[in-house]
């Protein structure tokens, strides 16, 4: 039976020390770090990230607010949203939440961006920083899987590591993570053969597809390290792209979806803005 990375634990461990260290420096200087989330529309699940997010900044004590565009908003009125927070000393941590409405220009909100406050590294420049593995604000949901792994001491040098979806919020910049941890990656997508062979090779699985048990546990190699990042509405369910159920009797150490890499992207993101105002207000 495998053991469990629970995000729960290594979630609340995170957010518990970025408390003590955000209520340290205020006592000394008197600032907080501030987070800016531009919302646009009325997406009901973008919604509720959004509420999630709100409370997560106020129990660490960082300052947050959402602006909110309504869902007939244009290129123009996001990116002078995006400007606004830009220029605002206060802010130094951006979130544009995603998905946007069809009219949106995704490319020019990004490019709008100030990447200093790219919080979610979605910026050309975060993303080519990371490319070239050096230090920067990355992506929270790769970052969180790290932090899981490292937290339970989990090798990654040498391991073979597969990684399913190539998106650049998540699957892309995290085999860019691992390799820059040593790691030996390979991406599975849309188009990727032979996926039952590729899966029961890989020493350090992670799934980022989208679609709900895709990956059979059968499939799975005998003590491999299993992250499933997927979110997938299963009737009155929310299960990941892995059948946790056959997967656990086969993984070394398994996510379980609710409760794994979720909790994680919440915490990284707490984590980049503080990040972010660090790098911003020159403390090191
Ligand atoms: P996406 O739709 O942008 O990308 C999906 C990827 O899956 C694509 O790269 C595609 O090539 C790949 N894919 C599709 N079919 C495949 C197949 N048969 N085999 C292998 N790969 C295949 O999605 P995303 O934004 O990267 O998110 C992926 C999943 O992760 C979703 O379920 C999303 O809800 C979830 N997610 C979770 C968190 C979290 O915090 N836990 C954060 C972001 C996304």
């Amino acid at each position: 039976m495998s053991q469990i990375l629970d995000g729960k634990v290594v979630g609340a461990a995170v957010r518990a020390e970025l408390t003590e260290t955000i209520a340290t420096h205020y006592s000394r200087w008197g600032t907080v770090p501030g987070l800016a989330v531009i919302l646009v529309g009325e997406d009901a699940a973008s919604a509720i990230y959004v509420a999630s997010k709100e409370k997560s900044c106020r129990e660490v004590g960082i300052r947050s607010h959402t602006v909110r565009l309504p869902q007939t908003a244009s290129t123009a009125d996001v990116v002078a949203a995006v400007n606004q927070a830009n220029q605002d000393p206060r802010v130094h941590g951006i979130l544009v939440q995603m998905p946007l409405p069809p009219q949106v220009n995704e490319t020019q909100v990004l490019a709008a961006l100030d990447p200093e406050k790219d919080v979610d590294g979605l910026t050309t420049y975060s993303q080519g920083i990371l490319a070239q593995g050096m230090p920067g604000l990355y992506p929270c949901t790769p970052q969180g899987v790290l932090r899981l792994l490292d937290y339970y001491a989990l090798p990654i040098r040498g391991r073979r590591a597969l990684v399913l979806g190539r998106s650049a919020l998540v699957g892309r910049p995290l085999g860019l993570l691992l390799l820059g941890r040593d790691a030996t990656v390979t991406w599975g997508h849309s188009h990727t053969k032979n996926l039952p062979e590729l899966v029961s090779e890989a020493e350090i699985l992670v799934a980022a597809i989208g679609r709900p048990h895709l990956i059979q546990g059968d499939w799975i190699r005998p003590d491999a390290v299993v992250v499933d990042v997927g979110i997938n509405r299963h009737g009155k369910k929310v299960v990941g792209d892995v059948d946790f159920q056959v997967a656990q009797t086969r993984a070394s150490w398994i996510t379980p979806v609710p409760g794994g890499v979720g909790l994680m992207t919440v915490a990284m993101l707490l984590e980049n803005t503080w990040q972010a105002f660090r790098n911003q207000t020159g403390l090191r």
